[in-house]
């Protein structure tokens, strides 16, 4: 393959695997890079999984109008790729006046943004839906339209349709020198060269770092550690909505979700830590989870715990979006995607291409686009296994392999024979959810693991 392309991007997180997706519908040489072995491994694969409206973000920002545009395209496109939503809407929680007044500052300022059908709900409205809430709420703010979504695999199917539509995804390539000549960029790194004539630098919690390359130090990377708790299924009978306190200036709060797959989430903490990769659950972290659960949902106590993590968001030492672009100098820089990017990736693709100069994007809109759709690993559709015909005609589909999870071996071997295939056992367990549940693979692991080597190796 050519090793000159017009663009590369840095980083296959949700944010550069998305701009891949938008750059795939043109007749442009479009290269990904991604210096782990599978897409979406770092900020992108710990995170609360919410898509947001953009209510939460603050007024008239770039985030905000990002967050709103990725939601409505992913709200739309998403389903086309295969990818699950469920629209469980969320509710901001106040316990004093104070907190009230917070909620209904916000309101007004959504409501002068046109999010129409946000509302105010009283203490006995909240308790009439959700009884399960804990003493002492007085009021609280409804937003509809919030979705949980698959976090995995978002980023995962961006990265699959721009590979099916002629992306040269690299990955296990990690850029380590970006040196630029005759309005080109080389890019550099153990697995050799390539050439751009625009580089886009997707790099996440290292994207201060992909731009000292270049000579540029706009910004300084602030890593802010998120840990959760993921407690069993059984707590989705207690709690099946996104609810969160009211904000403060300095965090949006604890909150407790339904996930896609079927369980409850709860977190996550706000930490500023100095290592990018520091991914510790400490104990006063799941303290602080435990008396925040406690407060809103006290039934949730008794549930059991499947596991913990911790995510990294990739904040900066300025409070906005670093969308930089260089345009004289070829290279715009996409980081400081701290708390929102999931949400927003569509949108913030969208806007990126748009950045791009106009003559380097008078290149044609492809004629004929290739569709893909990733497995639903919903816990709410219908599973594999409960599809009598699919089982009938291929068997494996009927074979359980992760009983907690009610995974088949159909499955797992489609997601190791599919394009852009899991290059590690913990890409597998996010490609199709084994490995999950009550038993974190105590009985399953081994089997996956062979399975995993055959399929590497074979
Ligand atoms: C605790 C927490 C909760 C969150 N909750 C939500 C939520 O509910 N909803 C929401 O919308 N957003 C949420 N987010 C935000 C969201 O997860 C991030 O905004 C998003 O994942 C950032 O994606 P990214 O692509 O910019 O970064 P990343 O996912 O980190 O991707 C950057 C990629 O660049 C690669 N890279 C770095 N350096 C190089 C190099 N030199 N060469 C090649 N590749 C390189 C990395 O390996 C990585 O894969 C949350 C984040 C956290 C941490």
């Amino acid at each position: 393959m050519s090793d000159h392309y017009d663009i590369a991007i840095i980083g296959a997180g949700v944010v550069g695997a998305a701009i891949a997706f938008e750059l795939a519908h043109h007749e442009l040489r479009v290269a990904l890079l991604e210096a782990r072995p599978d897409p979406g491994d770092e900020a992108s694969k710990g995170n609360s999984a919410l898509m947001c409206t953009g209510v939460d973000t603050p007024a008239n920002t770039l985030e905000r109008q990002l967050v709103r545009r990725g939601y409505e395209r992913y709200m739309r496109e998403a389903p086309q790729l295969g990818l699950p939503i469920r629209k469980v809407g969320s509710i901001v929680l106040a316990w004093d006046g104070e907190q009230t007044a917070t909620l209904e500052r916000e309101l007004t300022s959504a409501a002068s943004d046109g999010f129409d059908t946000v509302e105010m709900l009283e203490a006995r409205d909240i308790y009439r839906r959700w009884p399960n809430f804990g003493p002492g709420i007085v009021s609280g703010l409804w937003i509809p339209g919030e979705a949980i979504v698959d976090p995995f695999s978002t980023p995962y199917a961006y990265v699959r349709y721009a590979v099916a539509n002629g992306v040269d995804f690299r990955s296990n390539w990690p850029v380590a020198s970006a040196e630029r000549k005759s309005a080109q960029w080389t890019l550099s790194g153990p697995q050799g060269q390539i050439e751009s004539g625009l580089v886009i630098n997707a790099g996440g919690i290292r994207a201060d770092h992909v731009d000292g390359l270049a000579g540029f130090h706009d910004f300084v990377v602030k890593p802010r550690r998120g840990q959760y708790i993921v407690l069993d299924k059984s707590a989705r009978a207690i709690h099946d909505v996104i609810a969160m306190p009211a904000p403060t200036p300095e965090t949006r709060g604890i909150l407790i979700s339904p996930t896609i797959f079927g369980n409850v989430l709860v977190g996550p903490t706000a930490e500023d830590v100095d290592d990018v990769d520091d991914r510790s659950v400490t104990q006063v972290g799941l303290s602080q989870l435990r008396h925040a659960m406690v407060r809103m949902v006290p039934a949730l106590a008794r549930e059991p715990v499947t596991t913990v993590f911790a995510g990294m968001r990739p904040a900066t030492d300025k409070s906005t979006y670093q969308i930089i672009p260089r345009v004289e100098e070829g290279w715009i820089t996409v980081a400081g995607i701290r708390s929102t990017g999931l949400s927003a990736a569509l949108g913030i693709a969208e806007y990126v291409v748009g950045l791009i100069p106009s003559g380097m994007m008078r290149a044609k809109a492809k004629a004929a686009l290739h569709p893909i759709s990733v497995p639903d690993l919903s816990e709410t559709s219908r599973r594999p296994w409960q599809d009598e015909a699919l089982v009938a005609t291929a068997p494996a589909y009927g074979e359980i392999v992760c009983h907690c999870e009610r995974i088949s071996l159909g499955e797992v071997q489609a997601a190791l024979a599919a394009p852009v295939p899991p290059r590690s056992l913990k890409c597998l367990k996010r490609r199709t959810r084994v490995m999950f549940g009550r038993c974190q693979g105590f009985y399953c692991g081994a089997r996956m693991q062979k399975l995993f080597d055959a399929a590497s190796h074979g």
